[in-house]
This record gives C-alpha cells, structure tokens and sequence, in this order.
C-alpha cells in the first residue's frame, strides 16, 4: 500500500500576527475547529504538504525556496509532531479508521479526556454551522458598522444610563429583588430562563455577526454549561486567527454591545409605557436580563467571557489565564515544595502581574463553585433540611473531581520526589515524639463547647406601676432614667368623688358618734346608734385607705423605665390602668434561644460571655434559668435569613443573668453572648457528633 502523505486542511485560514514582538502565524484548521501557532519557518515548511509530495520532495522544495538544507528524516519528524496535535487534514473516513486502529485502552482513555462531563465549570454539545445564516443577516443589516449607525447607538446608550441614573432607587432596588431567587416561583424561574437564553442567544449572533464582519467565518455555535449555568457558545477562532488585535477586541465586545442595544430599545419603553401593562412588564424584564447584571458577569475579567478577551487584546497577552496559572502553579513546586520542576519563563515586568492574576482568578473560581454547591444544598434544605448537605457535598466533589485528581497525583509526585528524605527524617524517636505529640492534640480536651446566640437586654426584675384607684393624674414626681427607693412616691392622683365621699363620710361618722353619746347618757336605742357609729366609723376609715392610694408610691428600688412620664400629668387613669414601670437595673436578663441540638450543651449556673453591640468590653454572665418548652423565637433575633419551607429546629429561652454594678448596661441594648461548655479534646468532640448525627438522621 502506498504510503499516505499529510496534507493542510484546504479550508485552512491564517494569519501572521506579533506576539510579545516575535512574528508568529495563527492557522485555523476547520476539519478540527481548532487553532495552531506556528513560527514563520515551520508555516512555510507545512504549506509544502499537499498529500502528493512524498518526504524527500517536501524537504528538496523546502532546501531550494530557503537555502537552508532540509532532509527527509528531519521533515519527516516535523510532520509527526504536527500529526501528533491533530493538524493536519483527515477526511470522515479517516477519523473514522484512525479510531478503529487505535486500541480500546487508548480509545478509552481519549473519550475520558474528551469527556463532556470532566470539567463542569465548562460543558458544551453538539453545535450548528451558522455560517450561511450570518452571511445572509449580514447582506441585509450591514449598516451596524457605519460610523452614523454607531452614533445612534452610542446616543441610545446615554438616555438609557440617564433613565437608569434617574430612576436608580426603583432600578437598584428590583434588580437585588429580580435575581433573590428566595420570592420566586418555578414558573417564574423557568420565564427567567427562557428570556435569557434569548438575550443570550443575541449576545452571541453579537460575536458572530462581528466575526463575519472582519470576513472570518463562523463555523459553529452551540449550546453550552458554563458553571452549570446555559449559555450559547460561538466559535471565533477564525475571527482570532484572522483579525487584527482591534478587530478581535470589538468581536469581544460586540455581545455586550448587542445587548447594550437590547437594553436600550427596552428602556424607553419601559419608562413610556404605564405599570402594570404586559408591554411594560415586558421590557422591565428584559431591561433586568441585558442591563446591570450582564455587564457585571461578562466584563468581569476573572472569568473566560467577554471581558477577560478583552483584558487580554488590550495587554496584548494570549492566554494569560493559563501563562499565568502555569508560571504561579510552576513556581509554587519550584520553591516552596522544593520540586525538580521548570518555571515557564516569564519577563520580569509581568510577574507580579501574572501572580496577582492567577491568585484573583483562582480565588474567584473557587467561590463561584462554592456558591454554586452552596445553591445547590439550600434548593434541597427546602424540602429537608437534615440531607441538605448531601447533594453539596455531592456537587462540590462532581465540580471538583478533576481538581481533586490532580491534587492527588500533586500529593503522589511530592512523595515520590520527598520518599528518601521523608524516610529518612523517620528516626525512631521522632516516631514515638510524634505519635505522643498526635495523641495530646487527639486527647487532651482543649476546644470549649460553646454556644452563641443574640440577646436584647431586660430588667431582671420589672415592677407595673398601676392606679389603685381611680382618678386624674394631678402630680408627677419621677422621670425616665430616675432611680427611686422602695417606697418613694411617684404621683398623686386627684379623685373629687372619692374626697368628697371621705369627708362627708368623716362628718357622718363624727355626728353618729355623738349621737352614739347622746343616746348612752339619755337611754334611748343606744344599741342601734351604736351600731351606726361603728359602721361609719368603718366607712370613714376605709375610704380614708382608698384616698391614700391617691398617692402612688413605688413598690420597690429601681430605675423608672417608662419614657415622658411627666406627660400623663392631666390624663385620667382608670382603676387598674399603667402609670409607669420601674425595673431593678443592677442585675440583666439577657435571653438567648438554644436549638434543640445545641441544649444539652447548656447546665445551669454555667458561665457565659456576653457582647454588647458598640461596646468594647465583654461582661460576664451565667445561666439563671432554662426554659423546659421550646417557643416560636423573637423574629428580630433570627440569625439566619428564613428559607422557605423550611421546618426549624426548636429553640428553647436561655435566661442569663448579668450583674450591672457600674449601670452601663441599660435595657434594650442588643448583642451576642456565648455560652461555655466543657472542655473537650478533639476525639470527644468527634464521638459528640457521630452520635448526634446518628442519632437525628437514623433513629
Ligand atoms: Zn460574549
């Protein structure tokens, strides 16, 4: 069988282009939709493979065009490392057979590289070819290029920010609203959804069209999961191979710009058209979708969207994220693990920049899959929320198995290179210093148990001051923040029929002891005036009681805690109604609700720390008393934002005592206190939750 030559894809694109001031060729291979740099030398020694030129003809023609000597072994050689990264041209038929050669184990280990699933921050499926629809678009709207369509543009960019800017309060407030999915339906979620891939679907034609318009082809879009959220994708890597460093900065910028567009056709109709109309609520929501949220996901440059190509056109760098990934994680081994490993090497003067890049990048990375396994386990605490924790767990270690993987072959290759030394340093005192140093970090308790909670301060006695009797407040002796002794008074009250009643009552009894006298002395019915005297003698007396309880008096020492007391003065008080209070301020209840799960943590007497908020001090408190019901908890203590659906743990009141010899503290101040608990030592403090564990979810 005659041997096959390579030969260059013949719908091959390319370019020559400066990078870091060396002269490079971008090619664009379709047949693979993949792109290749070549040094000028080795482009022009590819250009020779035809599929008819044997080896020796390639290196022959190579030697006459340069004047540098080539042999067939050497050519030979270049075109195995190039068919090693898929360069060169394979027809269907080719793929197909190239694949049947290869054995199962390399098959196998192909399709795990191409595993659509091995990275979840990007997922993508089978594309379309939109290269007709773009160059029909094209033909019809060409106008978006001139420079007067531009203007309008621009113009329509400024009224839109000023109805943004002028209406920020109602903007800013439903934008926070719009994407706190807490309030929202799955209708509502799947809506969100569908508008977005449309708005996404425009801000990729956006790439496309822009592509096309610097005469690069557009050979697929498609759909795509970037960290699990859809997305379309478009591939520009003609328009990389193919434009200028400009022209590939506005490709990058034309999807905002697409929907910059959208955003302002929205606007106005938005702020023209009344509330409440379909029309309206229409726009609102697409000014939501393409408005602040879009520049904010895709100009942020830590991710690879729009804004980190952007970045990277306007430094001029190709691939900063992986140069500077590769230079951070290259040194990294280098220095601190010590490993035989090359720096790539960077110029000097981006260092620093490569390394804070990196760092930012990765940093943002982790959080974002954070968020998203965090998303993930309150979708399901929803329903339940003791198993919330499984598919975070699960969707943390789905999103970072590959990492993971290599964090384990990291650790192989470390030990490897460490073993001889690693081995070595194990001396056997150094064992057993170890294996005692272990067991005291295990064993000996250290850790406190500790509960915490936010408290509102309390009297921790409180007396209601109330009228006995009847009647207008006449005089007010006390006000707020006063402190009075037990017994002092606090307020008359004025009562004109109950005085009124007392004296005459006083007369009559005055009279009827009289005639009480009269009646000894001359014999007649002395029992019956007798008797009269004594009944208003009683009558006098009693309401000579009730008239001294005109007079309030404080039933015992404290603070007055009642605000503008002096202002009932006037005001009339029926038999029973509150004057003021008063409340004992040298000792504080401060009460703090304890989860079920946390109570037997919690004894009486036991210490606690208490925190006042804007207070730089930390007073000392303990526990007065344990409530043996739980309660629905004070709303304005709840610490967590209420989810949903969610069925709470109980919470039991935890009354604190805290003495307040100084009188610093006043009622009504807010903080955190905590509760300690024993000490435990790391063992203990594993066993404790095994064993709830087991005993919340199993039994
Ligand atoms: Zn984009």
């Amino acid at each position: 069988m005659a041997e096959r030559y390579p030969r260059l894809d013949p719908g091959t694109t390319f370019r020559e282009h400066l990078e870091d001031g060396e002269r490079i060729f971008r090619i664009y291979v379709p047949c693979v939709e993949g792109m290749f740099k070549l040094p000028p030398r080795n482009w022009e020694l590819a250009q020779l493979f035809d599929g008819k030129r044997s080896y020796a003809d390639v290196a022959e023609v190579y030697s006459q065009q340069t004047g540098i000597h080539y042999d067939e072994e050497q050519v030979r050689d270049f075109a195995a490392d190039l068919e090693g990264v898929q360069f060169w041209y394979k027809t269907a038929q080719e793929k197909n057979n190239l694949l049947m050669q290869q054995s199962a184990d390399e098959r196998k280990k192909l399709a795990q590289v191409k595993s659509r699933w091995a990275d979840l921050s990007l997922v993508s499926f089978p594309a379309f070819n939109p290269d007709r629809f773009l160059t029909w678009l094209y033909g019809k709207t060409k106008f978006v290029f001139t420079w007067w369509f531009t203007l309008v543009t621009v113009l329509g960019f400024g009224v839109t920010f000023g109805i943004f800017i002028s209406h920020w309060s109602e903007v800013g407030r439903d934008t926070i609203e719009f994407y706190n999915f807490s309030n929202k339906t799955w209708g509502d979620i799947l809506l969100l959804y569908a508008v977005s891939m449309v708005v996404v679907a425009f801000h990729e034609t956006g790439h496309a069209y822009a592509c096309k318009h610097y005469g690069a082809h557009v050979r697929s879009m498609g759909f795509a999961l970037v960290y699990l959220m859809p997305a379309f994708y478009t591939d520009t890597t003609e328009g990389v191979v193919m434009a200028t460093r400009w022209q590939r900065f506005v490709i990058a910028l034309a999807g905002i710009w697409a929907e910059l567009i959208a955003c302002s056709v929205a606007t106005p109709i938005w702020w023209g058209t009344p509330p409440d109309t379909a029309v309206h609520d229409a726009a609102y929501y697409m000014m939501m979708q393409t408005g602040i949220m879009s520049l904010v996901l895709n100009w942020n440059p830590l991710i690879k969207l729009d804004g980190y190509h952007m970045l990277c056109e306007t430094l001029g760098i190709a691939d900063l994220k992986e140069n500077s990934t590769a230079y951070v994680s290259g040194w990294v081994k280098r220095h601190i693990w010590r490993l035989p490993v090359e720096v790539p090497y960077v110029p000097k003067r981006r260092r620093l920049g490569f390394a804070v890049y990196a760092l930012l990048s990765g940093a943002y990375s982790y959080t974002v899959l954070y968020v998203v396994a965090r998303f993930a386990g309150n979708v399901v605490r929803n329903f339940s929320p003791e198993w919330g924790f499984v598919p975070e767990i699960g969707v943390a270690l789905l999103i970072f198995r590959g990492r993971i993987r290599s964090l384990v072959n990291f650790m192989k290759f470390v030990y490897l290179d460490k073993r001889e030394h690693i081995l070595g340093w194990f001396t056997a005192r150094r064992t057993t210093a170890m294996i005692v140093g272990a067991m005291v970090v295990v064993l000996v308790p250290m850790r406190r148990e500790s509960v915490t909670g936010k408290f509102i301060l309390e009297p921790a006695r409180i007396a209601m001051v109330r009228a006995t009797v009847p009647g207008a407040v006449s005089q007010v002796f006390v006000r707020e923040g006063e402190s009075v002794a037990a017994d002092a008074p606090l307020a008359t009250l004025q009562n004109l029929s109950l005085e009124s009643d007392r004296e005459a009552a006083k007369t009559q009894a005055v009279l009827a002891a009289k005639q009480a006298e009269s009646a000894t002395i001359h014999y007649q019915d002395v029992g019956l005036a007798l008797k009269q005297k004594e009944q208003l003698a009683v009558r006098s007396e009693q309401l000579g009681l009730r008239a001294a309880e005109l007079q309030i008096d404080s039933p015992m020492a404290g603070t007055v805690l009642t605000a503008r007391v002096k202002d009932r003065t006037g005001s009339y008080l029926d038999e029973g109604e509150e004057l003021l209070e008063i409340g004992d301020l040298t000792a504080l209840r401060a009460r703090i609700y304890v989860s079920e799960y946390d109570l037997w943590k919690v004894g009486r007497r036991q210490a606690a720390k208490l925190q006042i908020r804007g207070v730089a001090r930390v007073w000392r408190a303990e526990v007065a008393s344990i409530a043996s019901n739980p309660v629905e908890m004070d709303p304005s203590l709840h610490a967590q934002a209420d989810l949903k659906g969610m069925n709470p743990p109980h919470y039991y009141p935890v009354n604190l005592v805290v003495v307040n010899a100084e009188g610093v503290l006043r009622p009504g101040m807010t903080g955190v206190a905590r509760l300690y608990g024993d000490r435990r030592s790391l063992l203990g403090l594993s066993w404790e939750s095994v064993r709830s564990f087991f005993g919340r979810k199993i039994w």
